[in-house]
């Protein structure tokens, strides 16, 4: 079977217990106004340029067949997508991030890293995106990881039908989920849905056992008063027991990505929370 991924990232520490290797894959249904993996959000490729490698040969103007004006069609309505001015680029000005890959293909470069699982009681990641939105290629994957005595966990923000949640639960040992805020209106403008679906699939999976942590990233001016975390903590303290919460810090290091896929960025300004308000806000669940 095949789906499609943007990377495989290795030796991760923060992905899940122990060392692990971190497959993301495309496609997200939500629109996080402050996401930091914009190229994972489309289901299928897309285009980047580096401007500042860039030597000017000129070389991939010359393959673009949709060319214009001495321009390639980068980043306009024209652009097909095809790879064929980042194959020539020798600068690796030019990159084109996503492919279809099968899932033996993966479990192959997985393999790879199987002692450093075991040693460090690590595993794989599966990341994105969304990667609920591929659950067959994610169940196929999934499964010979278990035949291969791989520890597996899934980071997701669980926006997706249960059914999909559920097909996977017996092959994934570890889930980690993204809540963002208690407030339903706040959660819709941030992120293009509500979240009462997302609450709904928190409860049933905590059911499972399956559930092990539980994940806010701090956007300040979103999410970032006592009240908004409190007000999650609420939810999630009313799930199963020994489940790990956390808070994570915003990161404004992704706006270079959005400028080499050609996007706006649109958190642009917002400050990542200093160390005090973090250890505040921590603090304030202790
Ligand atoms: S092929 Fe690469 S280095 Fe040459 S002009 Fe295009 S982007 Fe720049
Ligand atoms: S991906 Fe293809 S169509 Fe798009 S700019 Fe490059 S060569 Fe042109």
């Amino acid at each position: 079977m095949t789906g499609c991924i943007s990377k495989i990232q290795p030796f991760s520490v923060y992905d899940g217990p122990g060392i692990r290797s971190v497959v993301f894959l495309k496609g997200c249904s939500l629109r996080c106004f402050w996401c930091h993996n914009p190229e994972t959000q489309s289901k299928t490729p897309v285009m980047a340029k580096y401007a500042q490698k860039c030597i000017s040969c000129g070389e991939c103007i010359n393959v673009c067949p949709n060319s214009q004006n001495e321009k390639t069609a980068l980043f306009t309505p024209e652009c097909t997508v095809c790879g064929k001015c980042s194959e020539v680029c020798f600068a690796e000005a030019i990159e084109k991030i996503g492919k279809e890959v099968t899932s033996d293909e993966i479990i192959k470069i997985l393999l790879k890293d199987k002692q450093l699982y075991e040693e460090s009681n690590g595993g794989v990641t599966f990341s994105g995106g969304e990667p609920l939105l591929q659950t067959e290629f994610l169940y196929d994957i999934m499964s010979k990881c278990n035949k291969y005595g791989i520890h597996t966990a899934i980071e997701t923000a669980l926006f997706a039908s249960w059914d999909k949640i559920e097909k996977l639960v017996p092959v994934c040992d570890h889930f980690i989920c993204d809540f963002k805020t208690a407030d339903n209106q706040k959660h819709s403008e941030a992120t293009g849905a509500e979240n009462g679906l997302i609450i709904e699939n928190l409860k049933k999976l905590a059911k499972t056992g399956k559930l092990k942590e539980v994940r806010t990233p701090v956007i300040p001016g979103f999410n970032d008063t006592d009240e908004d975390i409190l007000a999650i903590w609420n939810i999630v303290k009313s799930l199963e027991k020994n489940i790990k919460y956390s808070l994570l810090p915003f990161c404004s290091i992704c706006e270079s990505k959005y400028k080499s896929q050609g996007r706006k960025f649109l958190a642009t300004g917002i400050k990542e929370p200093s160390k005090e308000k973090m250890a505040e806000l921590n603090n304030l669940l202790k």
